[in-house]
Parts: structure tokens; C-alpha cells; sequence
């Protein structure tokens, strides 16, 4: 999907979120002498779609500073990784002259190290030099089937030996003119990562970030799976532990060319939107994984997908799959062994009965609910609202995505008898 906002306010918005906050945060420094266990609650707009944030802190007010630390630093990888506007590092890459060398600075060079990585790990299902194709189909505008001339200089332009990545100085070279790097199945997962750290810096115990259906979470946390043909009903329940979970699919999204949809996701290999059978899940310890793993099997499909989770596994990078297989109206679930004794499934039901409802994207949503005592603060629900959310960006109508959908923290000691949570070792 599109990561970035093309909205150029953003930045600006992000500021004025922040002057909100401050005074709410004074106006309850006035209000409120002791400290209460508090959890916050925000809505707003991030990369292009929509970051849920839950923070727990000792009281609300250094809930809120800590939440905003973490939107400050979603901000600023999107800054840093963007390709939706001019200027920025990638960009730079995207559009030297083939040859010339673009100098990174450690953190983005590191980061395309490790992105360039997982290309090869996944055997070219996930490839973050996709943009050629991405362009091809016209997935960032209104999309367009491409002639064959046309998708075979795509396929050319496309592939990791297009660049040459230095990583110890920085120095990165695109090979073609037609090369490009493109973020969107990790820049999410890697600004999510970004956050949990500032969080987890500022002693944040308990705290539950959705960007754009993504969820990473610090403690424990319930997330629902929705059904990969209606968003709105919940396929399968999973309680995670630190982890972080990403669901790619493009059954319900997509863009529409002569009645004919194009899916998001496209298979590097062929150069064409990977087959659509439902939607793949990833609960993996970091959230940049967790993203490129989604992307890559759902590209390669439940059976080869269940096969590269578990030689990954073998090969040290903990992770773990769940494929929702559409059907005759319905679904089935295949999952790797560590989710199959973990996974809820309510069956087709409807959502929660009362979700709150997302206020304008542009507005700070606080909902601070507080726990007696010393106890965690939990139970919060946390939810994506019935309604469809605003489109905001074309091409991008997040109404129509399957995802994952927060419910509510879930403290292991809520569910006797279930299976513990799910966590999973950080490599
Ligand atoms: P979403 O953004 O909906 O969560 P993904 O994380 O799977 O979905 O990322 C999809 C985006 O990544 C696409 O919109 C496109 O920009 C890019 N992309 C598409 N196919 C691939 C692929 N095989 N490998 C890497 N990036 C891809
Ligand atoms: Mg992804």
C-alpha cells in the first residue's frame, strides 16, 4: 500500500497535534495533583494512513509525553525513508544518475542493509527495488494495466544487483536508470520498531501502536485478524507478547481498471500482481520484520509461504505465519505450528458492539481510562471503528483493507486457561 502521506501538511499537523497536547497535558497537571496509573488513547494520521496509539505510563500526563515521543519519531522516519516527496535520502538514491554515488547516512544505510537482506532470504517475493513495477501499474496514481513492452523494462529495471550498497561508508549507487527503491512493505514496520524504542526509553511497560493495520505492542495485547473478503468481521483472535503483527492481502483493496482489480502486491519474479487467495499474517519480534514477511508470503502463497516460515525459523529468525484461505464464502486458517494452538476463531462475527469511533484523522483523541491502584492498566479497548475510515489519500482507500484490528489489552492473567501469548525471541 502507499506509505507515505502526500498530504504536505503533515508535518504541520504534527505540530499542531503536539501544541494540543501540551495543553491538555497542563490544563491535567492543574486538574490532577497525585499520580494515577493512566492509559492514553490517540488517533491521527501518519505515513500516509492512520496510527492508533495506546500508552500506559504512571500517570496521564507522562502517558501523553511518551505517546507523543513516539508520534515525534514515526514523523521523523517518515521523513527519512519517503519517496512520496522530493529531497528526501531514498529519493536522492531513486533518482541519481546511474552510477553516481549517493552518500547515506548510518541509520538509513544500515536499515536498506538489513531490507536488502530479507530480498534474498524470502528468494525475491519481497523486494524492496519494486518500484519499476510499482510505476508500471500505476499503483501510487489510478492504476493501469501495462503493455508488455513496457512491464518487461519494469522487470529489467527491477532487482537487487540494480543497486550497489556500501554499508560500512553509505555509499549506495542505483545501476539503472529506471531503478528505484520503494518502502512500502517496511517502512511501517520500521517506524513502528522507532517507536516502540522511544517508548520503551521513556519506561513505557504497556503500550499497543496500530499504523495503517500494522500493531506493534509493548506487554501483552489482543489482535483480531479480519476476514480477508469483509474487513468488518473478525476471522481469528491472537494474544501477542511484545511482538509485533502485519497482515498483507488484496482481496477487498486494490485498484479498479476496466472492471478488472489490480492488487497492491506484485510478484517480482513475474512482474504481476501475486495471485489472490486471501490474506498472510506475520507475528514476528520486530516490526520491520514482521512487514516484509507478510508481504513476501503472501506473494508466494499459503503452501511455499508455511515452507520459507519455517526454514526462516530453522535459520534463526523467529516468526511465525497465519494464512486466511478465502473459500466459498467463508475461510480457512493454515498457520505455523507455534500460532495453531493460539489462534481464537470466533467464526464470522460481527465486530465489537461498541467500537469508538475514530474522530477526524486530524485530531488528537484522548481517552485516558485508569486502573485502582497499583494494578497494570489495562483492558483498554482499543479498537478501529465500524465505520469505514476516511479515505485520505487516492488510490488508498484504507475502508477496504484486511487488517488487523485491536481490540483491547489482554493481560495474561484475563484468559485462564488459553494459551499464554504469543512471544517470540528478538534475534
Ligand atoms: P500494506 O502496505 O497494505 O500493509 P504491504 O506491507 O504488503 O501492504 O506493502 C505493499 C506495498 O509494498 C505496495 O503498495 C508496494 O508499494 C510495495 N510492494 C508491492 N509488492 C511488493 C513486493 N513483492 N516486495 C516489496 N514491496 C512490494
Ligand atoms: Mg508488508
Amino acid at each position: 500500500m502507499p506509505l507515505e502521506s502526500r498530504l504536505p501538511s503533515s508535518a504541520s499537523r504534527l505540530l499542531r497535534l503536539s501544541l494540543c497536547l501540551i495543553g491538555a497535558v497542563l490544563a491535567l497537571a492543574a486538574d490532577r495533583a497525585g499520580t494515577t496509573p493512566a492509559l492514553v488513547e490517540r488517533h491521527l494520521e501518519a505515513m500516509g494512513t492512520l496510527l492508533g496509539l495506546s500508552v500506559a505510563g504512571p500517570d496521564r500526563a507522562a502517558a501523553l509525553e511518551s505517546s507523543e515521543k513516539a508520534v515525534r519519531e514515526i514523523a521523523r522516519v517518515e521523513t527519512l525513508i519517503t519517496t512520496w516527496r522530493p529531497g528526501g535520502p531514498l529519493d536522492r538514491v531513486n533518482t541519481a544518475p546511474p552510477g553516481g554515488a549517493v552518500l547515506l547516512d548510518a541509520e538509513v544505510s544500515e536499515l536498506l542493509n538489513t531490507v536488502f537482506g530479507w530480498s534474498e532470504r524470502t528468494e525475491g517475493a519481497f523486494d524492496p527495488t519494486v518500484l519499476p513495477l510499482v510505476r508500471a501499474w500505476d499503483l501510487r496514481g489510478q492504476g493501469c494495466v501495462p503493455d508488455v513492452a513496457t512491464l518487461s523494462r519494469a522487470l529489467a529495471a527491477t532487482g537487487r544487483d540494480r543497486f550497489a550498497l556500501d554499508a560500512a561508508t553509505g555509499r549506495t549507487r542505483r545501476l539503472s536508470s529506471d531503478a528505484g527503491i520503494d518502502e512500502g512493505a517496511w517502512g511501517k514496520g520500521y517506524a513502528l520498531d522507532r517507536a516502540v524504542s522511544e517508548l520503551k526509553r521513556c519506561g513505557v511497560r504497556e503500550a499497543l501502536l496500530d499504523l495503517g493495520g500494522q500493531v506493534s505492542a509493548i506487554g501483552p495485547a489482543r489482535v483480531a485478524i479480519a476476514d480477508p473478503r469483509e474487513r468488518r468481521r473478525t476471522a481469528v483472535f491472537l494474544d501477542i507478547l511484545d511482538s509485533s503483527v502485519s497482515t498483507s492481502g488484496n482481496s477487498e483493496r486494490g485498484i479498479v481498471v476496466a472492471g478488472r482489480r489490480i492488487g497492491h502486491l506484485l510478484d517480482p519474479r513475474t512482474g504481476r500482481p501475486a495471485p489472490d487467495f486471501g490474506s498472510a499474517t506475520v507475528v514476528a519480534p520486530s516490526g520491520v520484520t514482521a512487514d516484509i514477511l507478510s508481504t513476501a508470503f503472501f506473494v508466494l502463497g499459503p503452501e511455499k509461504g508455511l515452507d520459507l516460515s519455517e526454514r526462516l525459523r530453522r535459520q534463526g529468525f523467529p516468526n511465525e505465519a497465519l494464512f486466511l484461505v478465502a473459500s466459498d464464502g467463508g475461510w480457512k486458517t493454515i498457520a505455523s505450528p507455534g500460532l495453531r494452538s493460539r489462534l481464537e476463531c470466533p467464526g464470522l462475527q460481527a465486530r465489537e458492539q461498541s467500537p469508538l469511533v475514530i474522530p477526524s484523522p486530524s485530531l488528537p483523541f484522548c481517552h485516558p481510562e485508569r486502573s485502582e491502584g497499583s494494578a497494570p492498566v489495562a483492558l483498554s479497548r482499543f479498537v478501529r471503528s465500524g465505520q469505514a475510515p476516511q479515505r485520505i489519500c487516492p488510490g488508498h482507500d484504507l475502508s477496504n483493507r484486511p487488517e488487523q484490528i485491536l481490540r483491547r489489552f489482554a493481560p495474561q492473567n484475563d484468559k485462564k486457561g488459553s494459551a499464554a501469548p504469543l512471544r517470540l525471541s528478538k534475534r
